[in-house]
């Protein structure tokens, strides 16, 4: 375990108190709370980089720590799409931490989203 989770943008060294994780299916930046572990397709970003946060053009960023957003109609819909982007990304012998909250949907794309990423972060399943 290192100690302190650094932001990841070039040249700056400061802690990081975000994590970005990309929806690439979805064209979706999500920034939300620091990831427990790091994995490829998840940057850190401290406080300052967070708020600059601009997406690529025709992407989408959805801002889960920041309670000063105005709410989304579909701000459920992304934060579960979050979570089951997570859920899918963590090493299955790592499970069982308690943190996975929120209910699951039973939206059949969400399941074969889920299971998409579960192949590409499981190549030994
Ligand atoms: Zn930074």
């Amino acid at each position: 375990m290192s100690p302190v989770r650094r932001c990841s943008r070039t040249a700056c060294g400061r802690p990081a108190v975000a994590t970005l994780t990309y929806v690439y299916a979805d064209s979706t930046a999500v920034l939300g709370p620091l990831a427990t572990y790091a994995e490829p397709h998840c940057y850190d970003l401290c406080a300052e980089h967070s708020e600059r946060l601009t997406a690529p053009r025709g992407w989408e960023v959805v801002r889960l720590s920041d309670p000063s957003a105005p709410p989304r109609p579909s701000g459920d819909d992304l934060e579960a799409l979050a979570n089951a982007v997570r859920e899918a990304a963590r090493p299955h012998d790592r499970g069982g931490d308690g943190r996975n909250g929120g209910p699951q949907t039973a939206d059949p794309m969400e399941v074969a989203r889920r299971g998409h990423l579960r192949v590409l972060r499981s190549p030994d399943s």
